[in-house]
């Protein structure tokens, strides 16, 4: 026999490999944090001091989300049903002006990783400011994180040198394998063509992803145009954005000369459905890009514009919208759609050699989904089910690096009563400050 530490039993294994395999009354053998074996059920060599029953539970790789502001937590449903340059002017930016401190962000960051770990994501791209205080909220929740430092200009001054910060954070954290820093320039209207240039070469020289948000809105655009004289897609492009490894938030208002220079270059566009439907920014052309070749992935933008975590509810969403917008309800399919929350998502990140599928050698970060429930039986496809039918309260279990992160629906490194405890103070705070 040989010995493993973790064995997941019977279980309906959807690993999101390159053929897509699903196995059914499998097991899934963890040694190390990484996944030693995928074998049918009790018929192999395989011995373990732990083993997890799961049968009628669907095993597939943990989700990962492509873009995030984890910290915001505390802003969640405090100015809704406005517009984007409202509720950014006049509410987030001003009380992010006089409230941010490195404890608020920590606090934030520790509920919405909480909340992030039983929606089922493993892994998310944030974007926002105080990386070691988000980086040491993820640590201790066990949810790993690319975490970049928004650089907004206005802010941090011409002078300001974002790689720097990246490549210290990078050093101080080398052993702390759950976090990954990058760059954030956080957007073409926040920062000057030289501070995108500098974040261009940083990016290139020290092999950097670039997370920042792109055509979100029809006014970004047109502004663009009238400032620059080209669309932000060019505009980026001319400045050598485009020939470093890039994930660009929203990309709703791309058109198709802009997707022609998207498809040569090494970029992923993240599609925040549920943010731009509630914000009205548009709807993302999604067809366009996938006949393009364009990377897609998805992520859920933050709680106050979402106005939550839910990877798996975004997805279904995503995929129906799209399915109507385009007349055709064969249009991506389950298991494709499944794609934009892992493998996708993965080599968006640049780690899919590492994460994104269930398959040997890759890290052990999976969801244990219970399917025995009203809503989700019986099953003759378990990719249309995850997709259609099953909601994120049924994922039972969650692991990452091997580790189990929610066990039984119930968060193991964070005390949830004290996270909503902490979440009523922030709310009386924010409150107080608002009267003000
Ligand atoms: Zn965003």
């Amino acid at each position: 026999m040989k010995q493993a530490d973790l064995i997941i039993s019977g279980a309906t294994i959807l690993s999101m490999d390159a053929e897509l395999a699903v196995h059914q009354d499998h097991d899934l053998i963890v040694t190390d944090g990484k996944i030693s074996a995928i074998e049918p059920q009790g018929k192999h060599i395989w011995q373990a001091q732990e083993t997890l029953d799961a049968q009628h539970c669907i095993v597939m790789p943990g989700l990962i989300n492509t873009h995030s502001h984890l910290p915001m937590s505390w802003f969640r449903g405090l100015a809704d049903d406005l517009p984007l340059d409202i509720w950014l002017n006049h509410y987030i930016w001003p009380l992010e002006a006089r409230l941010l401190s490195k404890s608020f962000i920590y606090d934030a960051t520790l509920f919405g990783a909480g909340e992030m770990l039983k929606s089922g994501i493993t892994m998310t791209n944030d974007m926002y400011f105080e990386m070691s205080a988000i980086a040491d909220a993820c640590i201790k929740a066990g949810l790993r994180a690319l975490i970049s430092e928004a650089v907004i200009e206005a802010k941090m001054g011409a002078d300001y040198r974002p790689s720097l910060l990246v490549l210290k954070y990078k050093d101080l954290y080398q052993d702390q394998p759950l976090v990954d820093f990058s760059l954030a320039p956080h957007a073409i209207y926040t920062c000057s063509g030289d501070m995108l240039r500098r974040c261009a070469q940083a990016a290139k020289e020290h092999d950097l992803l670039i997370h920042i948000h792109l055509s979100e809105t029809a006014a970004e655009v047109e502004n663009c145009l009238r400032e620059r004289g080209k669309r932000p897609v060019h505009y980026l492009n001319d400045i050598g954005l485009l020939e470093a490894r890039c994930v660009f938030a929203h990309g709703v208002h791309i058109d198709a000369g802009e997707m022609e220079v998207l498809q040569q270059k090494p970029v992923s566009i993240s599609i925040c459905t549920d943010s731009n439907l509630k914000l009205a920014s548009g709807l993302a052309p999604i067809k366009a890009y996938l006949d393009h070749g364009i990377n897609l992935s998805l992520g859920t933008d933050s709680v106050a514009s979402n106005n939550d975590l839910d990877l798996l509810g975004e997805l279904s969403t995503t995929a129906k919208l799209h399915k109507a917008l385009n007349n055709d309800p064969a249009f991506l399919p389950a298991i494709e759609a499944l794609k934009l929350v892992t493998i996708n998502a993965a080599r968006a990140l640049g780690v899919e050699d590492r994460r994104g599928s269930l398959e040997i050698g890759k890290d052990a970060d999976f969801l244990v989904i219970d399917t025995q429930s009203l809503n989700s039986m019986p099953i003759y496809e378990p990719a249309s089910q995850l997709v259609y039918a099953i909601n994120s309260r049924q994922i039972r279990d969650v692991f990452v690096a091997g580790k189990q992160v929610v066990k039984e629906q119930r968060l193991v490194n964070l005390d949830e009563a004290e996270l909503l405890q902490t979440a009523t103070r922030y709310a009386t705070m924010i409150k107080e400050e608002l009267s003000k």
